[in-house]
């Protein structure tokens, strides 16, 4: 296997007349955490959905993880997608009547198997042990965000995707969510794509890209971080 876990080569995804991703060009080593800046409207949202399997691109080609996407069935997809990646959106997307065990069963159910001792260890692994049975409305933003975290970690997924996970945090919850995010892939090793509009947030990150209009427009690379 490449040691690149994403490769693209004039990747390029309209919707209709709009170019919302222009050719690009990206590879991204295993193991890299990158963050993804932009202007609302810029792409990244699409880029995100590229590189998950959750879209389609209209030109160009796509291999993550060695595996050519645009040559995956829908079925393919779903299979590359249950098994290789974890996505944490920026609003939680949980079932308001279910517990936090719950709904990350839930999750389970639609990758596998529900495994109640599986979705509890989880839990516990984003500091929510004491918050199993609580339902959404009763968990604080950042709780609800550890739920999700939990949820796309639980299959050990390659490659964690962020869309602005923390954009509707305090900046305290925020550093703890990243700092859960930073524990969990020494451990793991996945590989982290973590768009987002605070460079506070980028900072996290060991390289950092920069969409304008659908376009590539800049990177940096960030200083030595303990
Ligand atoms: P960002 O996440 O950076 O805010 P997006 O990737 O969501 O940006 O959107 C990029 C461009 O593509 C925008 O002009 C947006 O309106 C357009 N776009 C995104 N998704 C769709 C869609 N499903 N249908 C039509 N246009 C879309
Ligand atoms: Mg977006």
């Amino acid at each position: 296997m490449s040691e690149n876990i994403i490769e693209t080569s004039g990747l390029t995804r309209n919707y209709g007349d709009i170019c919302a991703l222009k050719p690009l060009e990206l590879k991204v080593p295993e193991g890299e955490w990158l963050s993804v800046m932009g202007h609302s409207g810029s792409g990244k949202s699409t880029f995100m959905n590229l590189v998950g399997g959750l879209d389609r691109p209209s030109a160009g080609s796509l291999k993550v993880g060695g595996e050519d996407l645009l040559a995956l069935t829908e079925d393919g997809l779903a299979r590359f997608r249950r098994k290789f990646v974890g996505i944490i959106f920026q609003q939680h997307h949980m079932v308001p009547y279910l517990t936090a065990v719950e709904n990350v069963m839930l999750a389970q159910y639609f990758h596998s198997v529900p495994d109640e001792a599986e979705a509890r260890s989880a839990l516990e692994r984003v500091g929510l042990g004491h918050r199993l049975k609580n339902r959404p409305g009763e968990l604080s933003g950042g709780e609800q965000q550890r739920v999700c975290i939990a949820r796309a970690i639980i299959n050990s997924p390659k490659l964690l995707l962020g869309d602005e996970p923390t954009g509707n945090l305090d900046h305290k919850s925020t550093v703890m969510i990243m700092e859960l995010l930073k524990e969990l892939r020494a451990e793991e090793r996945f590989t982290v794509i973590m768009v987002t509009h605070n460079q506070e947030v980028a900072a996290w990150g060991d390289r950092t890209i920069y969409l304008d209009d659908g376009v590539l427009v800049r990177e940096e690379r960030m200083g030595e971080k303990q």
